[in-house]
């Protein structure tokens, strides 16, 4: 029968690559291929892509995921898009380039912009109608910046020519000959001009920023059939867009209210699904729109980011030169039988939620004449499960819900010593499943619900098999001795840069 041999593809257009994986309709992968491309610093700083790139990549591996396995074309149904989030693109509409580099998620030259923003009194309107904490992060002060500093922008703008993309607006467009203008409410969510409780642009957040409704896409539910691109002899339509942690978050089959995801990869990120009300966190967690099916009423969600992960073990591989391979640790961290005292915040960067303190600074507490390498080799991952832990403390007491599990993905959620690390430190069960592409199987979900080829996140969740669980075991007594030493270190290293 035809359907036995249905395939979606799904377009994963991340920071440093885009990729392309093909699944089966029961979810096998059938092809990878990856392509990186440049990253642009044009000052410490600032942080570009360019545009072309990112399309001509992502084009590229679609191309040759499709030819490598040698499926046919007419066997392809569907197509969905995870991306990278807030990075901002603007292009000219009649020749489909863009004005100016994208400027990626990471740049921070509208700090500046950010400040005037906090000055005018918009903070608190920010976070009630967009969810979001007011940053240089997310798009509308990136739109601004291109506005002003790139000549004839304006003029552009004023004849209606300028539009404005995040990276699936831009794929979608460009992959469509400019047929599709759209965007998901996920994406949407990180622009910080989207009314997240209204379900549309803000006009007050547009207007302040400078931004026409012209330059604005349409915004879709995620699963949705956005309108459909030539691929070969065929034409394939695109039905699932989702920004990269939404859509992790629904490739972890967090379908319901209380589920909670955490990835471990350079930065950590926690996204917990809180049903169909927006909540509003007292600790600095950003409410965002989670990856969901209904036009009106779609789910939230609750995110907080560790800004140091896994890179404390890059740290630890490539400045301290304690281990050869990020997967060494478990090793090292196990020939001991416990922290022997030592405690490593590695606020390199400051800390973000619960502390927001962007004067901290990394440090080692605890240190006597017995500590060895080992030591802080464990002390480090035990500061990725710490970390973990406070953003699960806070959405525990902004939630009010008691969370039981958390799903993992991302490099480090491999490492068996930290995954119980976490569950004992957090009390609650740690759940890793077989496939750990939960980014790329949350844009094959929601393009395959977008075409029925899943009649409910039910059958989905049938699909997932776990591969491993950590349950908790360590006692309340030790846990909040460990608890409070770390709280202690915290404190310990705010405000040093001050
Ligand atoms: P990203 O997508 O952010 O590039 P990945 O999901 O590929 O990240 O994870 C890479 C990160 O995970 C690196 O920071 C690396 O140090 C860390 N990492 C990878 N494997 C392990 C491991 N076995 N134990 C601890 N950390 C690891």
């Amino acid at each position: 029968m035809e359907t036995k041999r249905s395939y979606v593809i799904a377009l994963d257009q991340g920071t440093t690559s885009s990729r392309c994986i093909i699944f089966s309709q029961l979810g096998e992968i059938i092809s990878t291929v990856q392509k990186e491309f440049k990253q642009i610093f044009p000052q410490p700083g600032w942080v570009e892509h360019d545009p072309m790139e990112i399309y001509a990549s992502q084009y590229s591996v679609m191309i040759e995921a499709v030819a490598k396995c040698g499926i046919k074309p007419h066997h392809i149904k569907a197509i969905g898009i995870t991306n990278q989030r807030e990075t901002t693109i603007v292009w000219n509409k009649l020749t489909g380039k863009p004005i100016y580099n994208a400027i990626v998620w990471q740049c921070r030259r509208t700090a500046d912009i950010i400040e005037q923003v906090r000055k005018d009194g918009l903070e608190e309107y920010i976070k009630e109608n967009t969810g979001l904490v007011l940053d240089a992060y997310f798009s509308a002060s990136k739109i601004k910046w291109i506005l002003e500093n790139v000549e004839g922008a304006k003029e552009l703008q004023k004849e209606g020519n300028l539009l404005f993309g995040t990276v699936d607006t831009w794929l979608m467009w460009k992959l469509s000959n400019g047929k599709i203008f759209a965007t998901d409410y996920t994406n949407a969510s990180r622009t910080m001009l989207f009314n997240i409780k209204k379900l549309e642009w803000d006009k007050k957040l547009c207007s302040y920023f400078g931004i026409t409704p012209e330059m604005l896409p349409k915004v879709y539910p995620s699963s949705y059939n956005y309108g459909s691109i030539p691929l070969f002899d065929q034409n394939i339509p695109i039905t699932g867009v989702a920004g990269d942690q939404q859509a992790a978050l629904f490739g972890q089959a967090c379908f319901s209210s209380g589920d909670v995801k955490t990835t471990y990869g350079t930065g950590c990120f926690l996204l917990m699904n809180t049903g169909n009300k927006p909540i509003f966190s007292s600790k600095g967690l950003i409410t965002t729109i989670a990856a969901s099916l209904s036009d009106n009423k779609p789910d939230y969600a609750l995110e907080g980011s560790v800004f140091v992960g896994g890179a404390v073990i890059q740290w630890v591989r490539d400045q301290m030169r304690f281990i050869v391979d990020a997967s060494d640790s478990e090793y090292f961290a196990t020939k001991i039988e416990d922290n022997g005292g030592v405690y490593l915040v590695p606020a390199f960067t400051g800390l973000g939620a619960p502390y927001w303190d962007m004067y901290a600074r990394g440090t080692i507490f605890g240190i006597t004449r017995g500590t060895t390498r080992n030591h802080i080799i464990r002390a480090s991952l035990e500061s990725i499960a710490y970390q973990v832990t406070d953003l699960i403390l806070s959405m525990k007491e902004d939630t009010k819900i008691n969370i039981k599990e958390m799903k993992v993905d991302g490099g480090a959620s491999s490492n068996d010593f930290l995954m119980q690390f976490q569950a004992d430190i957090s009390d609650i069960n740690i759940v890793r499943n077989k496939d750990k592409e939960s980014t790329a199987l949350g844009a094959f979900y929601l393009a395959g619900l977008g075409i029925k080829l899943f009649n409910s996140t039910k059958e989905i969740k049938s699909l997932v098999i776990k591969e491993k669980e950590y349950k908790p075991s360590m006692g309340k007594e030790d846990r909040e001795k460990y608890l409070s030493k770390w709280h202690k270190a915290v404190k310990m290293c705010q405000g040093w840069e001050n």
